[in-house]
């Protein structure tokens, strides 16, 4: 790119120099051959006045030294001829090169290998002779009309005109390559100029797409790079703030849902009715705690409690009553029992209570504290004070067993020989039932 931009660049330039030093060489190469031509007809016309009366009167000698005094004096002076009228060659010096000369009535003009002028020579009228012969300013002219008197020929040799005409073309040829490398100069400043702001622009746009988007483009401060340059840079600003912008939504739409699984997972560890935990609740706690009775030998102990004939309740008084038991229940057990122990709703009118650090005695008597306080309490149910009971299961967690299931189906066990032996009494998994004295 950088090549063509080189080219594109320097090439018009190139163009003008060469266009200009040809128009220019041509030009003057013409001017001087015009000023060389003036010289050789003034040079003709000195001879041809000075040679006038030699002419005329027959003076060889005279006109054999005019022109040799001629070729002396003028370096670029090849040779001079006079004729007389009749075209009889009267003197010379030097030769003649260019062929037989026409030796015609007016000046002859010719550019060959030289110069060649040829003067015919009329007698001048001196202002003196005649008084009303109007006279051109220069004094002295030919008179028109007038007798021919003879002719002056001379050649100019050219090599000087050549060698000027090569100085010229040397001079142009110097001030083209003056030229050319200037602007091959330019050219390169400027292409490399160009690549090197691309080729900036270039590298902020990769690293952009990289995702560094707090790349800006700098450096880039004039032409049309710049307004490009000024885009990108908006460009890349809007990208960044959208991301920003996407990144914080992502954000909150994350926390909405890390609030809502804890919401949900609140939900599904609490009791929606009585707000104890559920059996999913349990099991996780009762896990850990295992583990901890394990590690530490503590002791640790399960109740399984079961509402006595919860069905006939809901019968006699209906569902909405039979929720009512449940709640009251629920908070009934809830006073008995301490801050660490946990009481969960297993399904239906089941409940589990785990008692850490609490052996099956202790259990027992808890159990029998519970039932007794359930079996006391009274829940007004259309204006009448409704009375029911609750038989518990207890069983102490066994280090050798190793598993919640094999654990809880002891207590149930337990239970179910509680509902066995009439209901509203404890029993424990391996012992017998302890029905309250009073009830
Ligand atoms: P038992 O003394 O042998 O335990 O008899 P029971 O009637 O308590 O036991 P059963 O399993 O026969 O009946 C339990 C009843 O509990 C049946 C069901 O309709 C009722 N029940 C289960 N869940 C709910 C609840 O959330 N609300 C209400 N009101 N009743 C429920
Ligand atoms: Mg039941
Ligand atoms: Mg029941």
């Amino acid at each position: 790119m950088r090549a063509r931009l080189w080219i594109a660049t320097a090439l018009p330039a190139l163009l003008v120099i060469v266009m200009l030093v040809i128009g220019f060489a041509y030009r003057y190469g013409d001017r001087m051959a015009d000023a060389l031509t003036d010289r050789g007809v003034a040079s003709a016309r000195q001879l041809g006045s000075a040679a006038e009366f030699m002419v005329f009167a027959g003076d060889r000698e005279g006109l054999g030294r005019l022109a040799e005094a001629a070729i002396r004096n003028d370096a670029q002076l090849h040779a001079v001829a006079v004729y007389d009228a009749h075209g009889q060659l009267l003197a010379s010096a030097g030769k003649l090169e260019e062929g037989q000369p026409s030796l015609g009535s007016a000046l002859d003009v010719q550019l060959g290998e030289r110069l060649r002028v040829e003067l015919p020579i009329y007698p001048t009228i001196a202002p003196t002779d005649d008084l009303y012969t109007p006279t051109p300013s220069a004094g002295i002219a030919y008179g028109q009309g007038a007798r021919l008197v003879g002719h002056a020929v001379l050649e100019v040799s050219l090599d000087r005109l050549a060698q000027q005409q090569r100085e010229l073309l040397l001079w142009s040829l110097v001030t083209a390559a003056g030229g050319l490398v200037l602007a091959g100069g330019l050219a390169t400043l400027l292409a490399s100029r160009v690549t090197a702001q691309i080729t900036a622009i270039n590298d902020v746009v990769t690293r952009v797409g990289q995702g560094a988007l707090d790349e800006r483009i700098d450096g880039v401060r004039s032409g049309v790079l710049a307004s490009l340059a000024e885009g990108i840079n908006a460009m890349i600003g809007r990208i960044a703030t959208t991301q920003e912008e996407l990144q914080f939504r992502v954000e909150q739409a994350t926390r909405e849902l890390r609030h809502q699984k804890e919401a949900a997972e609140q939900a599904a560890r609490t009791d929606t009715l009585t707000g104890t935990a559920t059996r999913l609740a349990f099991t996780e706690v009762a896990e850990v705690e295992m583990q901890r009775a394990l590690r530490y030998r503590n002791d640790l102990s399960l109740l399984m409690l079961d509402l006595d004939h919860f069905k006939g309740i809901n019968d006699e008084h209906g569902h909405v009553t039979g929720d009512a038991v449940l709640v009251h229940f629920a908070q009934t057990v809830q006073q008995q029992i301490r801050n660490m122990d946990l009481l969960a709703r297993l399904g239906g009118e089941e409940f589990v209570v785990l008692l850490p650090n609490v052996n099956a005695e202790q259990a027992a008597v808890l159990a029998e504290r519970i039932r007794g306080a359930v079996s006391e309490s009274r829940l007004m149910a259309n204006g009448r004070p409704l009375r029911f009971s609750v038989s518990i299961g207890v069983a102490q967690f066994d280090w050798r067993e190793l598993s919640l299931t094999r654990w809880m189906s002891r207590a149930d066990a337990a239970l179910y020989r509680a509902k066995a032996q009439g209901r509203n009494c404890v029993v424990q998994d391996n012992g017998g039932c302890t029905p309250a004295a009073g009830d």
